[in-house]
């Protein structure tokens, strides 16, 4: 543990509904299982800008804490729970960190389903309620929370943890559907661009990418979607282009606003299904037999297990997923939120704190 500074800098939420701080902050040191990892990159998320623009009392967080849950760093320091073995492991090697700080006693974390933990009631994990990676170095409650990463270049695994593993998650159930169907993907940015790669490896017959955004429609025909259209109100007449006016079997709104959600009946197809991930406040009223075709499913995943994690950064070392990335040093960063506000943002915006660390 020599070495270590003992202050750090790290974007903080200082006060509900404003800007995060760039603040002068300890060096947290591990005790017990922690490890300390020095943080390679971390990812910027559209939840964080959900999580600052809360008003108090809405988000059961305290204040302050620190931002970031995309976040890939190595290993300065460990309590003295790490043995010497496990830490001999995880040294020198980057760590995508599971951000997601589970109990690991419940039902859901016995049977690997720990993203549904019962346990987090408050609190979630990395930069959501607890300190995250928006800073030089991150606490992490204990090494089952990392995965290995070595080979992929930090930035690039960054976005995998949380944008490219709630896309994988979110597309789990569907490979049945996937495969020879027909996919409207709603909102091509951090999540969607992943999404879209994932889906495409599914050998659909089409895929449909919606968004507002040119430049985020230009990422989706160069990543392989069928049509890329302006408003969810396009999909449908897109959709008839096609050849398929019955409408879609999948649809993934990785906006989730009032008339993203509300587009649904209009879209898709008897059997289709929706998962729902964006998170902009959106609401649908649904019934048996009410504006939805027969065998309608909604699903709203929330991000993904370990196990998923392993996976995605399996995906991105075969070279079948690869975010694309702007990146932005530690000072930058509350610029960078006001850039992906503003719809400035290709892909996914990484911070490296500490430019030239390897
Ligand atoms: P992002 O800002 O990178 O991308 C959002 C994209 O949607 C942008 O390209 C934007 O132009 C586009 N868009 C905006 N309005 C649109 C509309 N009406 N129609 C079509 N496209 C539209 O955001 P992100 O980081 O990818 O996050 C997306 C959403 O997913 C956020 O709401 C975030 O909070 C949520 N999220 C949920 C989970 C989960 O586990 N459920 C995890 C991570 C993020
Ligand atoms: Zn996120
Ligand atoms: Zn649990």
């Amino acid at each position: 543990m020599t070495g270590l500074p003992t202050t750090m800098r790290a974007v903080r939420v200082e006060e509900w509904g404003a800007r995060p701080v760039l603040a002068e902050v300890p060096v947290p040191m591990p005790v017990g299982d922690q490890v300390l990892l020095r943080v390679d990159a971390a990812g910027l998320c559209h939840s964080d800008l959900h999580i600052m623009d809360a008003t108090p009392g809405a988000l059961p967080y305290e204040l302050p804490f620190t931002l970031g849950h995309e976040v890939v760093g190595t290993v300065a320091a460990a309590g003295d729970g790490v043995s010497g073995d496990e830490l001999a492991a995880l040294e020198g090697i980057p760590q995508a960190v599971h951000g997601l700080w589970t109990c690991g006693r419940c039902r859901q974390c016995r049977r690997g389903r720990e993203n549904y933990c019962f346990g987090l009631t408050g609190a979630i994990g990395a930069g959501i309620g607890h300190d995250g990676g928006l800073a030089e170095y991150i606490l992490v409650p204990s090494s089952r929370h990392v995965v290995p990463a070595g080979g992929i270049a930090p930035v690039a695994v960054a976005p995998l943890t949380d944008a490219g593993l709630t896309a994988f998650h979110a597309l789990q159930p569907y490979d049945d559907v996937v495969r020879g169907g027909v996919v409207v993907i709603i909102g091509i940015g951090g999540l969607g661009h992943l999404a879209l790669q994932l889906v495409t490896a599914g050998r659909p017959e089409a895929v449909v990418a919606v968004d507002p955004r040119p430049d985020a429609r230009h990422v989706a025909d160069r990543l392989g979607a069928t049509v890329s259209v302006n408003r969810v109100e396009d999909v449908g007449p897109a959709l008839a282009d096609l050849g398929f006016p019955e409408g879609a079997d999948l649809v993934l709104d990785f906006v989730g606003a009032h008339r993203t959600i509300a587009a649904l009946p209009e879209v898709i197809a008897p059997g289709g299904q929706m998962a729902w991930v964006g998170s902009a406040g959106g609401s649908l009223e649904v019934a048996k037999g009410g504006d939805l075709p027969r065998g309608w499913g909604i699903r709203a995943p929330f991000w993904g297990t370990r196990n998923d994690l392993v996976e995605v950064v399996r995906l991105a070392r075969e070279g079948l997923l690869r975010a694309e990335t702007a990146t932005f040093g530690l000072d930058e960063a509350v610029t960078a939120y006001e850039q992906l506000r503003n719809g400035q943002v290709q892909g996914r915006a990484v911070v490296v704190p500490a430019p030239g660390h390897p």
